[in-house]
């Protein structure tokens, strides 16, 4: 289970001396610096910095990864007190295939996602969307935040059900 607590408050974000705005780009610079001044080689019989250094490879883990870092981030808003807007089933959720995302337009500074993957999408009231990919569905997240505020909801899905059958193309 990657997406794991960080301890004693500490987010992931904290770990890697990173803020939660930051893109995948910027992440990697911090996990990069921190996890070069943490290595064991350059701290040796050090273990604090062995330890931080796990620590670092943890956070990296969760926050380099789209999905798990999607995930880690609604359950931190949620953690943090953020109210759940709405519950809505998948069902209701706008589908669109892989295709289309691919070839739709990209948020300002936001790499594109590596992989073209199905996505669903559900109007936020702030104007945004919130943004539900399979990945996310698969690391068995079931709360999304808006991408453009601090809104959340829950989608009600059952991870069981495979998808075949379910929109034609
Ligand atoms: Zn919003």
């Amino acid at each position: 289970m990657p997406a794991g607590e960080a301890t004693g408050g500490e987010t992931w974000y904290d770990v890697l001396g990173a803020a939660p705005e930051m893109g995948t780009d910027e992440l990697r610079k911090h996990y990069h610096a921190r996890a070069l001044q943490l290595h064991p080689d350059k701290n040796p019989g050090d273990a604090a910095a062995a330890a931080a250094f796990q620590r670092v490879q943890s956070a990296w883990s969760v926050l380099g990864d789209a999905a798990a870092r999607a995930a880690y981030d609604a359950a931190q808003a949620v953690a943090a007190g953020n109210r759940i807007s709405e519950e809505v089933d998948l069902d209701d959720l706008h589908f669109e295939p892989a295709a289309a995302g691919a070839g739709g337009a990209v948020g300002e500074g936001e790499e594109a996602a590596a992989e073209a993957e199905d996505r669903y999408t559900w109007p936020c009231r702030c104007g945004e969307n919130f943004t539900v990919t399979t990945s996310m569905l698969e690391e068995g997240c079931d709360v999304f935040g808006c991408d453009g505020c601090s809104l959340c909801i829950r989608v009600m899905y059952e991870l069981a059900s495979a998808s075949d059958g379910e929109g034609q193309t």
